[in-house]
């Protein structure tokens, strides 16, 4: 297929196939991860990881295997008792459902995806609260304008966010959350198999204040390896050395995020006047600017579908209730911006098409 719009997996940056050779080559993936070797290309990965997206340096980046592993690790390691979760889609649906298995009183509380979440009605004695930053199921955000909203009324929550469709497209600011998590094989264009996730020094604390150590997978004890430069179990060491090599030819996330947010206004501008598809919600602050969702007739999408695929473009399938009347297009900075003009000139063409 030409154009992968997929929203994970996702387009990997064509480089990747030298990185891979390069990684090959240098031996790094036989070694183990308590070599020196393995020490100074992951403490270097951290640095980059710090330089290119803005993270703050008292932030801690651990590597683990994917987002929903985080959600696992989240609730053994950050929460006693109960944490509130604050979903309008699939996976902050399903982040809560799997906290759920581990502290059975957290709760839910949903929202419409043309608003911004409720902050009135939620118990407040919970830890934590749980945010999905950028919905991936229906191509909705919360604004970070929302989320000084929760920081400043709730100073003292722990704040999480799933960003698994966003870290390494948007540009974050950081202190407006304590947990910050995601999987490597959406927006960071990379394989899948590995997460990332960045933590404030109030959530570390707060870890550290729990003490949960009972699982191979405690932040604790892989916090306590990270510190060395070291892993709680053998990595994913080819996905480390190739962000690392990716990290060092990538622009800052300043340049990335605004260059997403042009294609992203090229992209509904020019379908501005489209009939049979249109965006899943209208409001221009709860789009996100990394995953489109367009809506339409089941039998429209359906034709979509067809000839999508006979002219070579992958589109993302709705995901969950929104499956057969819409369709998802990745905006993640591995797809140049020439697909995307192919793309809405495609659109254009089904547009007009009887
Ligand atoms: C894809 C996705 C996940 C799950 O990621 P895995 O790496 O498969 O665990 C979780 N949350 C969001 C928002 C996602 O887009």
């Amino acid at each position: 297929m030409k154009y992968n719009f997929y929203p994970g997996p996702s387009k990997i940056y064509p480089q990747v196939a030298r990185y891979f050779q390069e990684a090959m080559e240098s031996g790094i993936m036989e070694r183990n991860h308590r070599s020196t070797a393995f020490h100074n290309l992951f403490s270097a990965t951290k640095s980059l990881l710090k330089s290119k997206l803005n993270v703050p340096l008292e932030y801690e980046i651990i590597v683990v295997s994917s987002a929903t592993e985080c959600w696992e690790i989240i609730s053994q390691s950050f929460i006693q008792a109960s944490s509130s979760h604050f979903f309008n889609g699939a996976f902050g649906k399903k982040w809560w459902k799997y906290t759920q298995k581990i502290h059975h009183k957290s709760k839910g509380n949903e929202f419409d995806v043309r608003e911004n979440p409720s902050l009135q009605s939620f118990e407040k004695e919970v830890e934590l609260l749980a945010f999905t930053h950028n919905e991936t199921s229906n191509g909705t955000v919360i604004p970070q304008s929302f989320q000084e909203k929760v920081r400043n009324e709730f100073p003292e929550k722990l704040i999480a966010y799933d960003a698994t469709s966003s870290m390494a497209g948007y540009e974050f600011d950081w202190n407006l959350g304590d947990i910050w998590y995601a999987s490597v094989q959406k927006c960071f264009g990379l394989p899948a198999g590995m997460a990332l996730m960045v933590v404030s020094p109030k959530a570390i604390d707060r870890a550290i204040e729990i003490g949960e150590n009972m699982h191979y997978n405690s932040f604790n004890f892989i916090r306590k390896n990270a510190l060395n430069h070291e892993t709680h179990h053998t990595p994913n060491i080819a996905n480390i050395f190739l962000l690392n090599r990716l990290l060092q030819n990538v622009e800052n996330i300043s340049a990335i995020h605004r260059n997403l947010q042009k294609r992203k206004v090229m992209f509904y501008g020019e379908l501005k006047n489209a009939k049979k598809l249109i965006p899943l919600v209208h409001s221009e602050e709860l789009l996100s600017d990394t995953v489109f969702c367009l809506k339409g007739e089941k039998e429209v999408i359906e034709k979509l579908k067809q000839m999508a695929e006979k002219e070579s473009f992958i589109l993302g399938n709705g995901y969950g209730d929104l499956k057969d009347d819409t369709i998802r297009i990745a905006n993640f900075p591995a797809i140049p911006n020439q697909h995307y003009i192919d793309l809405i000139n495609f659109l254009i063409r089904f547009e007009k098409m009887n």
